[in-house]
């Protein structure tokens, strides 16, 4: 996942899966004189939740002596994530979750905050319990260019889209969130107010209840996940990159997701 001198932006939100990877990385990146870190927090600008985490992101890299590089949702793009979901109620035309509204928005913040600090990766706290629920969500969907596209290690598919990298993809979530309470690292521990997406849930609580029963399914969904991506071969392969004709952002079609998400919503 990286090279000795890469310089590493780390996506810390204040939870326990990114602040253990931000201490992680820290310990192996002393050994390592030719790479560096620099922690980036998105502040999606949702009131009484994002604050206290930001907080706790920002103490967290000031121990670690890390710089921290905080990108909002608000000067972004202009709209916080409560103004996003807030408008998104009024219209009902596209039945999205809040989730799938801030996901799109928090992509193109991290990489835009990636290439601000000149980083050559990014690294994020997913780990094993997330990884196989994502893969499971898009065999459920149907979904199996995405199946193909969202792995642990990302193509270089464009110069101005950094590659991300997920180090605990093979950590089951109890054990980073053992290492930080054994390491006892302050995080935020209540979940987003706007969490809902209902498909995750199930697949998390169907996951869960097959990992207690039979131990060991998330690891073998994962390996098998491993072995059926290059076989699906060049499906989903992204081709013919150009810029957004609103924002110049690498774009898949005339316009990104992103600028039309906003025109959508303002
Ligand atoms: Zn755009």
């Amino acid at each position: 996942m990286f090279n000795f001198n890469d310089k590493i932006a780390v996506a810390v939100s204040g939870g326990k899966d990114s602040l253990s990877l931000l201490h992680i990385l820290a310990k192996m990146e002393r050994q390592r004189p030719k790479a560096s870190l620099v922690a980036v927090t998105v502040d999606e600008g949702i009131k009484g939740y994002r604050d206290e985490a930001l907080k706790l992101a920002t103490e967290n890299c000031e121990e670690l002596k890390i710089p921290q590089y905080v990108v909002s949702f608000k000067e972004l793009y202009g709209i916080t994530l409560d103004e996003v979901i807030a408008q998104s109620r009024l219209k009902p035309k596209w039945e999205l979750t809040s989730c799938a509204y801030c996901g799109v928005l928090r992509r193109r913040a991290l990489n835009v905050a990636a290439r601000a600090v000149g980083a050559d990766k990014i690294a994020t706290g997913h780990t094993l319990d997330d990884e196989v629920q994502t893969a499971l969500m898009n065999i459920f969907r149907g979904d199996i260019s995405r199946l193909v596209k969202e792995k642990p290690v990302t193509e270089k598919v464009h110069q101005r889209l950094v590659q991300k990298v997920k180090p605990f993809c093979e950590i089951p979530e109890k054990e980073s969130a053992l290492y930080a309470y054994v390491k006892k690292i302050s995080f935020q521990d209540t979940p987003c107010p706007y969490a809902s997406e209902a498909l995750r849930n199930d697949i998390r609580s169907m996951l869960n209840q097959m990992e207690n029963r039979h131990a060991g399914t998330k690891f073998t969904v994962a390996k098998a996940m491993e072995r059926i991506r290059p076989a699906l071969g060049g499906i989903g392969k992204r081709e013919g990159f150009r810029e957004c004709g609103e924002c110049g952002e690498p774009a898949s079609a005339e316009f990104c997701k992103v600028c039309e998400m906003l025109r959508y919503l303002t």
